[in-house]
């Protein structure tokens, strides 16, 4: 039997089907879109999960919008739909605001909102801010309701309070939102998971995971009260890229799948998960996750043992995002209250800048920084070297920022 031959499909046929019909609509600029914008269940259809609370069942892959979307007709958001690809993250802030115009721009040419489930995310964390967020995402949008509506990347317990608590229930009422909850990229995940537990209107968190957190334990509890609360967990950061741009290269594919696609498997492998959501910039990337997800065999152990191999040779080049290490060690070295580098939010704008190719996006995001945070060339960062817990060389990635995003 063919090794990429699984439950009656092939991952070459899912490639030769998409890419006739991206093909089709690409040609069309979209216009042929009606006849295609459904599930077609003679195609491999993408598994789904309950996501926690919500009680609604999601498929495991999720489209990132970061990167934002064709504004007429994206055939990315198509091609999903075929395979089962139903659920869009997008936020208020997403491709400098596009990304919301995008997405209700292909909602309405190929009349697909009942189709889909809408996720947007409100930079504003205060009540009043909340609700503005909600209904500018809806003007945008092009909708009247979303399906779920988080707090992007939350980082301060203060804000789940009880007067969030009353807009979201208004806003439930006046079926703005379906649902709510909350992103977090922060150092303090941990925390942020313990208060999703704790809080019952919460009933999904977005955060980052990979196969590198594989083996930390204070998460892990934090991941298992959540899902025993029925949180629903989506991750994200799935790839666990590194701020050097060449580290992938000392992955060794000794299976069927790719570093991209091993590491996406791996992360399904958890229960815990209900899905996982990708940045897929191209056809060739989505159709490769969409190969991912359909096949339902397990990795291998020497797979599984690949990726374990790898994370521990890149380890000391991929940041966490845990710079309540790195950010304490630079207090007393320039880096005091009011004038702190952010180096998390330095680190991941590099590596979209150095690894993704993202560079007007990484820049975009590094000029967004209180001015102190971007003026890098003025400190030593030697103290956040010796403080990460990773060995991170935060002073030559730095440098690397003064030179790249400053
Ligand atoms: S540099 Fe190290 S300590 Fe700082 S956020 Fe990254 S991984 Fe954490």
């Amino acid at each position: 039997m063919n090794d990429d031959r699984r439950d009656g499909i092939t991952r070459r046929k899912v490639l030769a089907l998409g890419g006739a019909v991206s093909a089709a609509l690409l040609a069309e600029g979209g216009l042929g879109a009606a006849r295609v914008l459904a599930a077609e269940p003679e195609l491999p259809q993408i598994p789904r999960r309950v996501l926690g609370k919500t009680g609604k069942k999601i498929p495991i892959l999720l489209m990132g919008g970061d990167g934002g979307f064709d504004k007429v007709f994206d055939p990315r958001l198509a091609e999903g739909l075929r395979f089962g690809l139903d659920y869009v993250d997008a936020a208020d802030c997403y491709a400098g605001g596009t990304c919301e115009t995008s997405l209700g721009a292909f909602l309405k040419r190929a009349s697909a909102r009942d189709k889909m489930w809408i996720t947007s995310k409100s930079d504003a964390h205060d009540p009043a801010g909340f609700a503005k967020t909600v209904d500018q995402s809806l003007a945008r949008l092009g909708t009247t309701y979303v399906d779920l509506m988080f707090l992007h990347n939350l980082g301060d317990a203060r804000h789940l309070n009880p007067e969030l608590a009353a807009t979201v229930a208004k806003l439930k009422e006046q079926g703005k939102i379906r649902h709510f909850g909350f992103s977090t990229h922060t150092g303090n995940v941990v925390e942020m998971l313990h208060l999703a537990a704790k809080t019952p209107w919460v009933e999904a968190v977005m955060f980052r995971y990979n196969f590198r957190k594989y083996g930390d334990k204070e998460l892990n509890a934090a991941m298992d009260a959540a899902h025993a609360a029925g949180v629903g967990l989506i991750a994200m950061k799935t790839q666990g890229s590194e701020a050097e741009r060449d580290a992938w290269k000392q992955f060794q594919q000794n299976g069927r799948w790719t570093k991209h696609q091993a590491v996406l498997k791996s992360v399904w492998s958890d229960a815990r998960i209900t899905a996982a959501v990708s940045g897929m910039d191209t056809l060739d990337k989505l159709r490769q996750n969409i190969a991912a997800a359909v096949d339902k065999s397990d990795l291998t152990a020497a797979e599984e043992g690949e990726i374990q191999r790898y994370a521990a040779l890149t380890r000391s080049l991929a940041c966490d995002g845990c710079d309540q290490h790195c950010g304490a060690a630079m207090r007393g070295h320039g880096g005091e209250a009011g004038a702190q580098p952010q180096i998390a939010d330095t680190l991941r704008y590099l590596m979209y800048h150095d690894t993704y190719g993202r560079t007007d996006r990484a820049r975009e995001l590094f000029a967004t920084l209180p001015a102190p945070a971007r003026d890098l060339a003025r400190l030593d960062f030697g103290p956040a070297s010796r403080a990460c817990p990773h060995g991170v060389d935060v002073a030559a990635l730095m440098q690397r920022a003064v030179t790249v995003l400053a």
